[in-house]
């Protein structure tokens, strides 16, 4: 059953030679996990093929984009259409509005939109709105979420940062960091008391409504309601990062789900279709001060470019016309697939904790129950390790981390799911051994 993987190393090892670790994202390097990390050469569907001819029922989705699965035809045909046109013009063209439209149709709080090329540049671009509107410096994000890698938003961050153990970033100096506030997540009292000794100096409070960035972690029951009234009362911007979230877990994201109105939201991944794209919004009343109508500075050689507009466009057009059975289908397959897992792990007699919001989720092991970064930090990352390296010899790719969502696409079948649940019997049996 052992995967080939004599051409991914040779691959990885040519990589290494111009490339800091072979690669371009630092959780791509399988650091957490051990072992070789496959080289992809084609995706369809719900499988990704490597260069040594394996295949692999994919939970990782480019991290969160590829919600129709890998080269959806819609998707395609609309990107190459696009680039027969020509790539770039640094201009203006049709489908900028397009996509606006359809985004805004999304969020109901969001008026007018901003594109940019990342989920990176939506929360750095958004954070510089929100100080600019209450002309105040301070910042709350919370320990374990994840928004990208701007200097201000590298504090006791998720994702590759909480993966590879590191407090931050090098390179970031102190002064910085010096307005950035660093509160645990689903705690009410924390943030009651940082607005307390902060008084009227905290421009705006950014979260992962859902956390997928130190694996998934929901919000507690009434949480988003307290974060909601809190920043209200203290007129301070609530900013829902629904980069992964956003088209995920409703049409209009874990707002949509948990009724609750931010005051600004920034998008990525399902946006751009699986191309580089990310987007902040909110009421014309705030997204006027961005230039050329405001004093608030912010550009893009590539923002709008026409081939990523072209693959949003696509993607969110068939996630609105087929959103009645796309994601109660999302949330059946999920819960089948996660709680088969969970059946398994009680059989080995492995303590592990699910947790799942619609098609994102997470097998953290530990007894759980998870619900910070304190509690998702105490997991046991060896046995994660010894269980991901397991799945992937029998053809199923997890995130290379226990500390990042796994998600599940429309293209996935009951027969992906029945494949997976089988090879994690297999791999809890390792786990214990
Ligand atoms: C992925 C992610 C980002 C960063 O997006 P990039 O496109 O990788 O820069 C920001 N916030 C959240 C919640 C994310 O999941």
């Amino acid at each position: 059953m052992a995967r080939k993987v004599e051409i991914s190393r040779r691959l990885q090892q040519r990589a290494e030679r111009f490339l800091p670790g072979g690669v371009n994202s630092p959780v791509r390097a399988f650091r957490a996990v051990g072992g070789d990390a496959p080289f992809v050469v084609r995706g369809e569907g719900s499988h990704i093929f490597d260069a040594d001819g394996n295949v692999y029922i994919d939970y990782v989705g480019s991290w969160g984009p590829m919600i129709l699965g890998h080269a959806a035809p819609g998707v395609v045909e609309a990107v190459t259409r696009a680039g027969r046109k020509g790539t770039s013009f640094g201009a203006s063209t049709p489908g900028e509005a397009d996509l606006a439209e359809i985004v805004i149709s999304a969020f109901p709080h969001v008026e007018k939109v901003r594109f940019v090329n990342s989920g990176t540049e939506a929360t750095m671009s958004a954070i510089r709105l929100a100080r600019a509107y209450t002309r105040r410096n301070y910042i709350v994000k919370f320990e374990g979420c994840y928004h990208g890698h701007a200097d201000a938003l590298l504090v006791k961050a998720g994702s590759g940062v909480a993966t590879l153990g590191i407090p931050g970033s090098a390179g970031v100096p102190e002064e910085f960091t010096q307005f950035t506030l660093a509160l645990p997540f689903n705690d009410t009292d924390a943030l009651e008391q940082a607005f307390t000794k902060f008084r009227r100096q905290i421009a705006c409070v950014i979260v992962e409504p859902v956390v997928g960035n130190m694996g998934c972690v929901p919000p507690g029951s009434g949480y988003l309601e307290a974060l909601r009234a809190i920043t209200r009362r203290e007129q301070s911007l609530l900013i829902f990062d629904e980069v992964m979230t956003g088209f995920r877990l409703a049409f209009g994201g874990a707002q949509e789900l948990y009724g609750i109105t931010p005051d600004l939201t920034t998008m990525g991944k399902i946006i751009g279709g699986g191309l580089p794209v990310g987007a902040y919004g909110g009421p014309t009343e705030i997204m006027n001060l961005v230039a050329p109508l405001g004093p608030m500075y912010q550009a893009g050689t590539l923002s709008g470019n026409p081939l990523a507009m072209a693959a949003g466009l696509a993607t969110l057009e068939y996630l609105r016309e087929h959103k009645q059975e796309i994601y109660p289908r999302l949330e059946r397959l999920s819960r089948e697939l996660v709680t088969g897992v969970a059946a398994a792990a009680k059989q080995a007699a492995i303590p592990i904790s699910s947790n799942r919001v619609g098609s994102m989720f997470t097998w953290f092991f530990a007894p759980g129950p998870i619900t910070d970064w304190g509690s998702a930090s105490k997991a046991d990352t060896e046995a994660f390790a010894r269980f991901f390296r397991s799945m992937l010899d029998a053809g199923v790719y997890l995130p290379p981390s226990q500390f990042e969502a796994a998600f599940l696409s429309a293209a996935h079948l009951e027969e992906d799911v029945r494949q997976t649940v089988e090879a994690a019997k297999q791999a809890f049996q390792l786990v214990n051994a």
